[in-house]
């Protein structure tokens, strides 16, 4: 089971997370990008994270509606829509919820990618943050149906983020300003692949006990 208060405990990590990552991501942008997906990811989930004392009372889809909204309106570029469209779509299988069973943790995994997909219409190989997050989802399904804990299926989803971020460098862009590059945008790691890789890690730290 994850409950609402690792949800809570989760987002406020990542909030950390981001602000340490924010050089980081913002250097793979410069490569392909406009060099702001740092600081993009961390204004928004700074704004996030002052919301979250009010969200002390919230069902896990209301939680993630707000964050939703927050980041839609506070993030702008691509990744503002893109993560809020996702956490958007993830709320509405849980409302009234205050914990998630593994299977439900599976449905907002696959909510998150049906989101991307939705606001983005990236295809897998367009090197975008769909890369890591749609083989992190089918890692999932795929631990839970071979008798895996939630924990161990969380395991398996970081690990195939891990690789599918890290399967983005040779890629060519199709999608989002890294594709005004053509093939230019080879060998360097996608920003969002890498974004969304620190938020699936944080997720499985954060379950385990161990952020
Ligand atoms: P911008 O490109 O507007 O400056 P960011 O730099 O914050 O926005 O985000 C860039 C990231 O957004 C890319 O690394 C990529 O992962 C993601 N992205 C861009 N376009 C799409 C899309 N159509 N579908 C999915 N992800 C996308
Ligand atoms: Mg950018």
């Amino acid at each position: 089971m994850i409950t609402r208060e690792q949800i809570l405990q989760w987002l406020e990590t990542l909030a950390g997370v981001l602000e340490d990552n924010q050089d980081y991501l913002s250097e793979l942008d410069a490569a392909i990008g406009d060099g702001d997906h740092g600081i993009n990811m961390n204004r928004g989930f700074q704004k996030v994270r002052t919301q979250l004392p009010n969200l002390g009372d919230r069902d896990i889809g209301g939680i993630f509606k707000t964050v939703s909204m927050t980041l839609i309106s506070s993030v702008g570029g691509a990744s503002g829509p893109l993560y809020g469209t996702l956490f958007l779509r993830s709320s509405m299988g849980v409302g009234g919820k205050s914990e998630l069973t593994p299977e439900e943790m599976g449905g907002v995994l696959q909510a998150w990618v049906e989101g991307v997909v939705q606001r983005g219409k990236a295809n897998l190989g367009d090197k975008t943050m769909l890369d890591a997050l749609s083989p992190a989802s089918d890692a999932y399904q795929q631990a839970l149906a071979q008798g895996a804990s939630g924990i161990e299926a969380l395991q398996q989803a970081v690990a195939a983020a891990e690789a599918g971020m890290k399967n983005t460098i040779p890629l060519v862009a199709k999608k989002g300003r890294a594709s005004y590059l053509g093939e230019r945008s080879a060998q360097h790691q996608d920003p969002g692949a890498t974004s969304s890789y620190l938020m699936l890690k944080t997720l499985q730290e954060t379950v385990a006990g161990s952020p």
